[in-house]
């Protein structure tokens, strides 16, 4: 029971590492992803019917930090990353369904999650490791913005986010550009594969990281994955104590960051269901899960934009946690939405039944509509804001989007983003031209 847990890379068993490392790495050294040797397994009764989200996490993330340096700080670590609501709200026009609201944090969108907790350990870490931190970020959108809101004026740390150059929307360029200080934001000429490229090569370069110490935020780091099962084991609880049932989970799903931790809460033995995973036109998970052999691919522009990933990283961590492919695609279902379905699920749902959706939350709102399964209990998982999507959903529905008040407040905030083209051995020039400062905030 009190054995720490390992961690390991996808690729191979060679290397283990311990949390604070792993943490502070991002990605393995053989260019894997980390994942713990085993799952834990937990019970219910391993936590309190009466605890917040962040007691959740605090039972649930336990064995994954057991006789850690982190171990001791795992309670306040949890407090501050989820010190927001995240609720479950019934969709009153389906029976049966819920929504689970992720997007009440400062940057309005489920990327707060991961982002908070993950800042919050290198807050920890920085004191027993002094050299100047660069946190890359490749971003479709919704990631910089979170990690820029978590990482703001951090001492000692500088985050530098590479987004693809007119393919997310206004606001959240606006968004990621706004910072300042220790936030440096790059439109990179290219597609959001093109830019999480760049970040692993950086990452992998070890002649670079000696001049310039690098880290991730990308959903490739596990310190953002495992805070994101809190919400899953949190809600799914609570429904097994009030109904002793499990909850089945519809999730919008990119690089499958957020659909993964879901999975990994159901493989720790909580009363998790089934999990569908909503994808845009871009069509690499649906077409894998309906039989086709894995063929990663260019991703396309959609509407639902930080879910325009062709690549999905976090496929070798499911491949990992199911080795045999068989097995592997009894797991999970996945469906395409395409651009005009998701305008019209957002249209139909806004007139007749006076709910708005981001356009991610659509394609899994659509899943739902088709599902028509009143029988069990469906979550849909809503990933951001509506009004952080306002260029498409206000032309659609014909009114405006309400802003929440944190983002409301980024939005008066000047924004600049540098350019940067879609190559790695520009942004290796960047980073070594500008490894020694000036940063906005020293250490
Ligand atoms: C990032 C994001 C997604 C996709 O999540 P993954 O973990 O990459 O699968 C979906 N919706 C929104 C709003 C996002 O920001």
């Amino acid at each position: 029971m009190s054995e720490p847990l390992h961690y390991r890379s996808t690729r191979s068993a060679q290397h283990t590492a311990r949390i604070e490392e792993v943490i502070a790495a991002g990605l393995a050294p053989d260019g894997g992803l980390y994942v713990p040797e085993a799952l834990p397994q937990l019970a219910p009764s391993a936590f309190d019917p009466h605890g917040t989200l962040a007691d959740t996490a605090i039972a649930l993330l336990d064995p994954f930090f057991r006789g850690s340096a982190l171990a001791p700080e795992l309670p306040a670590l949890c407090r501050e990353a989820l010190d927001f609501a995240v609720p479950l709200r019934a969709l009153p026009h389906h029976p049966g369904a819920s929504v689970l609201e992720l997007f009440h944090g400062p940057s309005a969108a489920f990327k707060d999650v991961g982002a908070r907790f993950l800042a919050a350990c290198f807050r920890r870490l920085r004191a027993r490791n002094d050299a100047p931190l660069t946190i890359l970020v490749a971003t479709s959108g919704d990631t910089g913005a979170a990690v820029a809101a978590a990482f703001h004026r951090q001492p000692g740390v500088r985050v530098v986010i590479l987004y693809p150059d007119g393919r997310v929307s206004p606001r959240q360029a606006h968004q990621l550009g706004c910072f300042g200080d220790n936030v440096q934001a790059l439109r990179v000429s290219g597609s959001f594969d093109d830019c999480q490229r760049m970040v692993k090569a950086a990452l992998n370069d070890s002649a670079l990281q000696a001049v310039s110490p690098l880290s991730s935020a990308n959903s490739i780091s596990l310190g953002r994955l495992l805070p994101q099962m809190s919400y899953y084991a949190h809600a799914a609880l609570g429904w097994w104590w009030q109904h002793r049932e499990p909850l089945n989970f519809i999730v919008p799903t990119g690089n499958l960051g957020n659909a993964l931790a879901c999975v990994w809460v159901r493989e720790m033995g909580l009363p998790v269901g089934d999990i569908r995973l909503a994808c845009n036109a871009n069509a690499t998970l649906p077409d894998f899960f309906d039989g086709a052999a894995y063929a990663p691919r260019a991703a396309v522009p959609t509407v639902a934009n930080a879910m325009d990933v062709g690549a999905p990283s976090n496929f070798e961590r499911l491949s990992w946690t199911f080795p045999h492919e068989h097995e592997l695609r009894a797991q999970l279902q996945a469906t395409s939405v395409d651009d005009d379905t998701i305008r019209r699920t957002l249209v139909h749902h806004a007139h007749g039944h006076h709910e708005l959706f981001c356009p991610h939350t659509a394609t899994a709102v659509h899943q739902l509509d088709q599902l028509q399964d009143h029988a069990r209990p469906w979550v849909v998982v809503a990933t951001a804001h509506p009004a952080k999507f306002d260029s498409v959903v206000e032309p659609l529905i014909g009114q405006a989007v309400t802003v929440p008040p944190a983002l409301a407040a980024m939005l008066e905030r000047p924004a600049s983003a540098e350019p940067m083209a879609a190559d790695d051995a520009a942004l290796k020039t960047w980073l070594v031209e500008r490894a020694h400062g000036p940063w906005a905030v020293a250490s």
